[in-house]
C-alpha cells in the first residue's frame, strides 16, 4: 500500500511461516490485514519470499471457525470427501464456550481416571508461539500426568536434534545462516533453500557472490545450483555412505584439524578406524557419485578456512536420518570447522517457531531446554516450579502415538494446530487411529482434516490476532503482536489451554503471555538476559545471551561444547539401506516435501487468495524422461501406488528430478502424498522415511 492514508495501523511482528522468521509489518485497514511488508529483521534485512509478503489473508477464509463446534451424534469420525469447511454444521453443532470447554475437559479427566495418565496424549504446534507451547506441554505433564506430548518437530528434524545432543550436547544450530556470507565454502545438503528457506536462501546467493564456494549434495537439482561450485546428484539413500567416504578422504589424506580434534573432542581414533575400509572406490558404487568429485569435495571443505553445512529434511526424514546427521557432524568437528565466526552446523528448521516449541518442551523425552524427564534434579526442578508431581517415564513420540491409539492404550487426546490426518505417514492407518479415540479435542483455526475426527473443536487465534514470542532456525527470539481483532467468539491459544486446564483441577492464573514467558525464565537457563520488554523494545535476541545489553550469540561453542567433558563426540555410523528400497514391483523411488507457495499441511495457505492462485491443484513432479516412459504428457493424470494406497494427482515436468524418482508435496488433501508414505522409523530420533518410499507409476485419468 503505496497511500499511507488507505492504512489505519502499522503493526510490527514476524511471518507466521518457515524458520527464516523474518521480520514484518502488517499493514492494517477496517481491521484487516492489507498489505505486509518485510521489516529491517537480523535474518531477512527487509526482505520476505511470496509466503510473507502475500501469505497473510488465510484468517480472514470463508471457512474460519468463530464459535466452538461439538460433534453432531451419530456422524462418523473421519475426513469425508463432502463435507464443506465453511458449512460444518451438517456435522457438528455449535456451542458456547462453556459447554465445549466443559466436555472437552471432562472427557480427557473422565479417561484419565478410568484408564490412568497414560492413556491420554497431546500433539502441540510449532505454529503456535513459545508461551503457547510452554503452556501445553505444562498441561500436558501436570494436568494429564504423563509426558505424552509432541509436535511436529517428530516429523521434520528430531533426527538433526537427537544427533546434535549426543554429538555436541544441544539441539540447536552451532551458528546463524547470515555466517554464511563470511564462510569459504558452504556445503548444503538435503535441503532447497529457495524453495523452503526462500530468504536464507539470498544470503547463500550473496556468499556465492562475494566468492564464497557453494557445494550442494543432494539426489535432486535445484535453483541455486547455478550459485554452485560443485554438485554432487547422489543416488537417494545413499547418504552416509558418500559422508563416510569424505570423512574417509578426510583420515587418508591427513586433512583433518589434529588440534581442533585434541582439544575439543574424543572419540577421533575410533572414528578413524570406522571409515577406514569406505574409500571413495568402495563406496562410489553405493552413491553414484565418481571418486574423484568425492575426493575434490572433501579437500574444499577440509582445506577451508572457514566452512559452515547446512542441512533439510533431505537429512533428517530417513531411516537413517540421526545417522546422516552424525556424519555432517563428525565432518566438521574432524575439520575443526565450528566455533568460528564462517564456521558451523546449521540444520535450516521447517517451521517459523519449531525451534522455540522444541526448546519450550514440546518434547516427549525431554522437559525445557532439552532436560531428560529422567533426570531425578530435573525432575524435582520442575516439580517445585509446578507444585505437582510428575512423571519420570519418557513419553510417546507422534507416530508411536498413532500407533498407541490403534493398540487402544491411547483413548483421549488433544490437538493444538496440528493436522495428524494430513501429515503423518501411512495416512489411511492414521486416519483409522485417529477415528478410534474415545475423546478428542481439537483446537485450530478451520475444521482441519485432523477436526473431522474432534469430538470438541475450540475456534483459535490466528497469529496475526495475537502476542507471543517465537525462536527461529538462527536461535533468534523474536517479538510477535496482534495486529486484528479475533474474529466471532474465537479466543487466544495461551487464554483456551488456561481454561481446559483450570476445568481439569489446575489452578492458573495468566492474565497475558508476558506471565508465561515470565515462568518460561524460571525453568530455561536458555532464556537468561531475555525478557519480555526486551524482546518489545529490540525486537530480537539471540540466545545464548550473556548479558542484557548484549544482543546474544550468533556462533556459539567458541571454547567448549556443553557436555559433561566440555568435548564433542564423534558417532561412526553403519551403511544401512533405506527401509523399503525399490524392487522390480515398486520400481521408483518415491519424496516429499513442499513447494514454495504452500507450507505444511495447506491448512493456511490453501486459504490464501494469491499462494493458491499460484499453485492450485496437486502435482507430482517428474524428469522428462521418466515421464516419456509411461507415454504421458505435462498435465496427464498419473497414478502413484505404493504397499500402503495410492493417489492419482497432475503430472508435472521437472528437469531438476532424476530418472527413476518422484516427487510429491504432502498439501494437498485431493492427492493427500502421505496415504503413500512409509511410517517406519529411525530408530533415534523417532522420524518417518518421508524422503524414501518405493512406489510404481501409471498412466491414469482425473476424476
Ligand atoms: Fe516467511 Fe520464511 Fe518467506 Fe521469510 S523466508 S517470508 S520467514 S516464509
Amino acid at each position: 500500500v503505496g497511500d499511507s492514508s488507505a492504512i489505519d495501523k502499522q503493526v510490527d511482528s514476524v511471518c507466521p511461516y518457515c524458520g527464516v522468521g523474518c521480520q514484518l509489518t502488517y499493514q492494517v485497514r477496517d481491521d484487516k490485514i492489507v498489505n505486509v511488508v518485510g521489516r529491517q529483521g537480523p535474518s531477512n534485512l527487509g526482505r520476505l519470499c511470496v509466503k510473507g509478503r502475500f501469505g497473510f489473508d488465510y484468517p480472514n477464509h470463508a471457512s474460519r471457525l468463530t464459535r466452538p463446534l461439538i460433534r453432531r451424534e451419530g456422524v462418523p469420525k473421519g475426513v469425508d470427501p463432502n463435507f464443506d469447511p465453511a458449512n460444518p454444521l451438517t456435522h457438528f453443532r455449535e456451542a458456547d464456550w462453556d459447554e465445549a470447554l466443559d466436555m472437552a475437559a471432562s472427557g480427557l479427566s473422565h479417561l484419565r481416571a478410568a484408564y490412568g495418565a497414560e492413556a491420554l496424549a497431546g500433539f502441540g504446534s510449532a505454529k503456535c508461539s513459545n508461551e503457547e507451547a510452554w503452556l501445553f506441554q505444562k498441561l500436558v505433564r501436570t494436568g494429564f500426568g504423563s509426558n505424552n506430548v509432541d509436535h511436529c518437530t517428530r516429523l521434520c528434524h528430531a533426527s538433526s536434534v537427537a544427533a546434535l545432543i549426543e554429538c555436541i550436547g544441544t539441539g540447536a544450530v552451532t551458528a546463524s545462516f547470515m555466517q554464511a556470507t563470511q564462510a569459504d565454502v558452504v556445503i548444503l545438503t538435503g535441503c532447497n533453500p529457495a524453495v523452503n528457506h526462500p530468504v536464507a536462501a539470498t544470503f547463500f546467493k550473496q556468499a556465492a557472490k562475494k566468492g564464497t564456494k557453494i557445494i550442494i549434495i543432494d539426489p535432486r537439482g535445484q535453483s541455486l545450483s547455478a550459485y554452485a561450485h560443485k554438485v554432487l546428484r547422489f543416488s537417494p539413500g545413499t547418504d552416509v555412505a558418500l559422508f563416510n567416504a569424505l570423512l574417509n578422504v578426510i583420515v587418508t589424506e591427513e586433512l583433518y584439524d589434529q588440534r581442533y580434534i585434541d582439544e575439543h573432542t574424543q572419540g577421533f581414533e575410533a572414528l578413524k578406524i570406522h571409515v577406514a575400509d569406505m574409500t571413495p572406490e568402495a563406496m562410489s558404487p553405493l552413491c553414484g557419485i565418481e571418486p574423484e568429485e568425492i575426493r575434490e569435495v572433501a579437500r574444499l571443505y577440509a582445506q577451508a578456512d572457514k566452512a559452515m553445512i547446512f542441512w533439510g529434511m533431505g537429512i533428517s526424514q530417513h531411516t537413517h536420518g540421526t545417522d546422516n546427521a552424525r556424519c555432517l557432524i563428525s565432518l566438521a568437528l574432524a575439520c575443526g570447522q565450528t566455533g568460528r565466526p564462517g564456521t558451523g552446523l546449521h540444520p535450516l528448521r521447517g517451521q517459523n517457531n519449531v525451534q522455540g516449541a522444541s526448546d519450550a518442551g514440546l518434547i516427549p523425552m525431554v522437559m525445557p531446554d532439552y532436560q531428560p524427564v529422567t533426570d531425578a534434579q530435573v525432575k524435582s526442578a520442575f516439580e517445585e516450579l509446578w507444585s505437582t508431581p510428575l512423571s519420570s517415564k519418557p513419553g510417546l513420540t507422534v507416530v508411536e502415538i498413532i500407533h498407541a491409539i490403534d493398540a487402544g492404550s491411547i483413548k483421549g487426546m488433544y490437538i493444538l494446530g496440528e493436522n495428524p490426518a494430513m501429515s503423518d505417514p501411512d495416512l489411511e492407518h492414521a486416519r483409522a487411529a485417529l477415528a478410534k479415540l474415545e475423546h478428542l479435542v481439537v483446537q485450530d483455526l478451520f475444521v482441519t482434516e485432523t477436526a473431522q475426527f474432534a469430538d470438541v473443536i475450540l475456534p483459535a487465534s490466528a497469529w496475526a490476532e495475537k502476542d507471543g514470542t517465537v525462536t527461529n532456525t538462527n536461535r533468534q527470539v523474536q517479538m510477535g503482536r496482534a495486529a486484528v481483532p479475533l474474529p466471532g467468539e474465537a479466543k487466544p491459544d495461551w487464554w483456551i489451554i488456561q481454561a481446559l486446564a483450570n476445568r481439569m483441577g489446575l489452578n492458573w492464573h495468566y492474565q497475558h503471555p508476558r506471565d508465561v514467558f515470565a515462568e518460561m525464565k524460571q525453568g530455561m537457563a536458555s532464556l537468561d538476559h531475555i525478557s519480555w520488554d526486551r524482546l518489545d523494545e529490540e525486537q530480537s535476541v539471540t540466545y545464548p545471551c550473556p548479558a542484557d545489553d548484549q544482543p546474544g550469540l550468533d556462533v556459539v561453542y567458541t571454547d567448549a561444547f556443553p557436555t559433561e567433558t566440555g568435548k564433542a563426540r564423534f558417532s561412526p555410523t553403519r551403511l544401512l539401506p533405506p527401509d523399503e528400497p525399490v524392487d522390480t514391483d515398486f520400481p521408483v523411488v518415491l519424496t516429499t516435501g513442499r513447494q514454495l507457495e504452500h507450507w505444511h499441511t495447506g491448512s493456511m495457505t490453501r486459504r490464501t487468495r494469491v499462494l493458491d492462485a499460484l499453485e492450485p491443484e496437486a502435482v507430482a513432479s517428474l524428469a522428462p524422461a521418466e515421464l516419456a516412459k509411461y507415454g504421458l504428457q505435462p498435465g496427464d493424470a498419473l497414478t502413484i501406488t505404493t504397499r500402503r494406497g495410492e493417489i492419482t494427482l497432475v503430472a508435472r515436468i521437472d528437469p531438476q528430478m532424476p530418472e527413476g524418482m518422484v516427487f510429491v508435496p504432502f498439501c494437498y488433501v485431493e492427492a493427500a502424498a502421505n496415504i503413500l508414505t512409509n511410517p517406519a522409523l529411525d530408530p533415534f530420533g523417532k522420524i518417518p522415511e518421508f524422503k524414501y518410499a518405493a512406489c510404481k507409476l501409471s498412466a491414469a485419468v482425473l476424476a
